[in-house]
Order: C-alpha cells, then sequence, then structure tokens
C-alpha cells in the first residue's frame, strides 16, 4: 500500500476543473474546496473502514469520517447491508414506517431527555425547526447564539458563525437581512456574566439560547464546568427555551453524547436537542428532540409548521439505525483510544519542534490550536482565531503527501472511529514528525 500514496493528483486536478466548470467552487459544501489549506481537494472514489481511496487510486487514513457521521468507519458491513436491504424494499414512501419509531426509540433510550422527536433531513434543518418551535411556544422574537458556534446554514445563525464560516474568515453571511440579523443576539462562547447581560437587557423578548453542546466548529472548544447548567439556569429564569445542537457531538463525544457525559456530573435537561450526523449513519438523517409538550406543538398537532418529502426516508433510517445498534460500549472505547493515539503522537511531535499549541478536548472529539499553552486552553472564538493558523496548512499538506486525510481547516475537529486498528494509527503516528516539522518551518 505505501507505494500507492503519494502517487499523482493529476485526476483529482482534472476532476475540480471539470466541477468548478458547472458548480461554484467545485464543490457542495465550501470546505471541501480545501481554500484556507491551498492545493487540490481529493475527489474520493470509494471508502472502507479507516481509509479513502481517491480517484488516481491513493490510499488515506481518514480524518475526517465524512465530518462526524462514520463512527464505525466506512462501509460498515452492518450498515452496508441494512442499506441494501431497505433499498431493495422501495426508496421512499411518502408514508410513515416503523424504522422511524424504532430509530426514535433507539435514540430516546440513549438520551431520555428526548421524549419526542421529529425526524428532518439535515442539522440545519433541525436548527431551523427548533427556532420556529421555540418562537412559536413562547411567542418572543429573539435568539441568542455564541461567537464560533455553528448550527447550519440558516439565516438565523450564520452571523459570527464557525466551520466554513470560520475556515474562510467571514463575519455572516451575504443575503441575510438586518430584521434577521438584527433577531440574533451573539455572544462570547463561555461567558456567563455576558448572558445575564443579555436577558437583563432583553430577557422578555429571548425565546431560546442555542448552543453546540461541546463546540466543535472553532476547533474544539468545551464548555467550561458549569456553562450549560448556568445557561439552563438562565433560561427557565427567563421562560426561554435552552436549544442543545448535538449534531455533531451526538452519539460521538460519548455514546449518549455530550448531554450524557455532563448530565450524569450536573443533572440538568435541555428543552430540544438537535441531532443529525450519526443518527444518519451516513445518509441523511437528522432530527430535533425533546419536551413533549414542546414538540406537541409541531403539525399536526399544534401550529408550527414543519414538514419534509424525504423525512424519515426508509433508506436513511436504515443506515442510522444499523449505525446505533452497532455502536456498543466497545465502539466508543475503540474510538477513545484510537483519539489518544492520535492526539499523544501529535502534540508529542509538535513539542519535539518547540511548535506551541494546545489540544483541545471534548469527549472523544479533539483538535489542535496554536496558541501558547502558557495562557491556558481556548475556550471562546475570539482566542480561536488569535491562534498561529498560518501553521495549519502546512501540517495538513504534509499529512496528505504521507497518505493522511486530516481535516482541510484548523478550525475543525478530528474525527476517529472503531475501525481505526493498530496498523491505520501507526501510519497516522509516522506520519506526525514530518508534518510537524512542516508546521514549525512554515
Ligand atoms: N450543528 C452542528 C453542531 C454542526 O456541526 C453542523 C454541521 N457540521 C450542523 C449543525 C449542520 O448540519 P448539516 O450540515 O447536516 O446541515
Amino acid at each position: 500500500a505505501t507505494d500507492t500514496r503519494r502517487a499523482s493528483t493529476a485526476r483529482s486536478a482534472e476532476a475540480f476543473l471539470a466541477a468548478q466548470a458547472v458548480m461554484p467552487g467545485g464543490v457542495s459544501s465550501p470546505v471541501r474546496a480545501f481554500r484556507s489549506v491551498g492545493g487540490t481537494p481529493r475527489f474520493m472514489a470509494s471508502a472502507r473502514g479507516a481509509y479513502l481511496y481517491d480517484v488516481d487510486g491513493s490510499e488515506y487514513v481518514d480524518l475526517v469520517g465524512s465530518w462526524g457521521p462514520m463512527v464505525l468507519g466506512h462501509a460498515h458491513p452492518a450498515v452496508v447491508w441494512a442499506v441494501q436491504q431497505a433499498a431493495s424494499q422501495g426508496l421512499s414512501f411518502g408514508a410513515p414506517t416503523e424504522r422511524e419509531t424504532a430509530l426514535a426509540r433507539e435514540i430516546q433510550r440513549r438520551v431520555p431527555a428526548v421524549e419526542r422527536l421529529r425526524f428532518v433531513s439535515t442539522g440545519t434543518e433541525a436548527a431551523m425547526t427548533a427556532i420556529r418551535l421555540a418562537r412559536g411556544v413562547t411567542g418572543r422574537p429573539l435568539i441568542i447564539k455564541f461567537a464560533g458556534c455553528y448550527h447550519g446554514h440558516l439565516d438565523a445563525l450564520l452571523a459570527q458563525a464557525g466551520s466554513g464560516v470560520a475556515t474562510l474568515a467571514l463575519p455572516g453571511s451575504a443575503g441575510v437581512t438586518e430584521a434577521t440579523a438584527a433577531e440574533t443576539l451573539v455572544l462570547p462562547y463561555n461567558d456567563v456574566a455576558a448572558v445575564e447581560a443579555a436577558f437583563a437587557t432583553h430577557g422578555e423578548r429571548i425565546a431560546a439560547v442555542v448552543t453546540e453542546a461541546a463546540p466543535a466548529n472553532m476547533g474544539v472548544v468545551p464548555p467550561l464546568p458549569g456553562f450549560n447548567a448556568a445557561l439552563r439556569r438562565i433560561t427557565r429564569e427567563h421562560g426561554a427555551m435552552l436549544v442543545l445542537d448535538e449534531v455533531l457531538t451526538g452519539f460521538r463525544a460519548s455514546s449518549s453524547g455530550w448531554w450524557g457525559l455532563e448530565s450524569a456530573v450536573e443533572g440538568w435537561d435541555p428543552d430540544l436537542l438537535l441531532f443529525g450526523k450519526v443518527v444518519g449513519g451516513g445518509l441523511p438523517v437528522a432530527a430535533v428532540g425533546g419536551r413533549q409538550d414542546v414538540l406537541e406543538h409541531l403539525a399536526p398537532l399544534g401550529p408550527v409548521y414543519q414538514a419534509g418529502t424525504l423525512s424519515g426516508n426508509p433508506v436513511a433510517t436504515a443506515a442510522g439505525l444499523a449505525t446505533l445498534q452497532a455502536a456498543d460500549d466497545a465502539v466508543y472505547a475503540r474510538i477513545t483510544h484510537a483519539a489518544h493515539v492520535v492526539a499523544d503522537a501529535l502534540t508529542a511531535a509538535l513539542t519535539a519542534e518547540g511548535v506551541a499549541h494546545s489540544i483541545q478536548w471534548a469527549g472523544t472529539l479533539f483538535s489542535p490550536a496554536f496558541v501558547d499553552p502558557a495562557d491556558g486552553p481556548v475556550t471562546d472564538y475570539a482566542r480561536a482565531q488569535a491562534q498561529d493558523t498560518w501553521r495549519y496548512p502546512a501540517l495538513f499538506h504534509s499529512l496528505l503527501e504521507q497518505g493522511v486525510h486530516a481535516p482541510p481547516s484548523v478550525y475543525e475537529a478530528w474525527f476517529l472511529s472503531a475501525a481505526h486498528d493498530d496498523a491505520a494509527l501507526g501510519r497516522v503516528v509516522e506520519a506526525l514528525p514530518a508534518a510537524a516539522r512542516a508546521a514549525a518551518t512554515a
């Protein structure tokens, strides 16, 4: 396999040009275009276990995992089988199926705060639905979000968003009206006093606080102990909803998401939770869940409208259900082990090269931040943006040339899977010293 790495990228380069002639930037989602790291995105042909295979025939250890869903690794036999079975029975019915109930039950089993749940197709839709619900239930207009948090590309939550918005250094997005922007209050993350102050001024008009359960779209920036619980207390005092976005962390940060890690210690429930990624196992499934009395405001029971032609799709829910059914404690133990092997090797390599950095953790998720560790970990977006971001492209490209596909932006988490066995991890560990040297001399 070693000689197939460092192969030509001619066909990817050709494919990228052809794609750009028909799609803006040549991609269906911005961060895939490698704008912040430069170079040619690798066009993928297939994936199996811990590995990606590009159109030029090169093999890569995958540290992106389709941005989160692939906790079992790619093309897991049980998931592929479930999808094949489901597909052979029809692709979409536009009518309810028993599989939706089974998937909803599995989510509820892991996260008891989910009393009721509505399936949608993307995390963006889940966030959009949660906001409409919060406004519909409270009769209030304003939403609080935190700088650096990403909740999808809905107008209301694009201000100072993480993920691709951070990667492209955009303050928000063109095309969002001033009226919409004015209904979103953006606060610094981990700043309880800022939340108290916003509620002191606008409390009667705030419908919801929306927050990533543990942010991972400005790099990984975990909540300080007590931050989420403080959000719970403040929203409750003011009659506002707390919306916990677990699209990325759900069934990834732990078997019960970030909520599971934190509620075990602090014992609080949000009003609404957003899920995506792992719940679809690589196909488009997402969901908004939470309090029964709140969810029952949705049509057909209540006046808040929400619908979807492909919502709860039988093939997509088959992938999600098979993924969650296979994602047992051993899977999370393996992901945890794999993440620590890579993070330990990364920090050792960077330290050996004298590159100042902090490894930021949230459950099984981590990312490096190029900051002076003497100043403590990164706790908000301002500090995440102030890091030596210019070191990352050199690290990234060195890894890529050595057959390791890391996230193409410093603002993204590194995703391991249960398929990252010792051989795959060994390749990453072997590649890191040269990558750290590249970062040091960038
Ligand atoms: N919320 C979070 C925390 C996310 O990480 C993402 C996507 N990365 C979304 C929402 C949006 O999900 P989707 O891309 O499926 O619309």
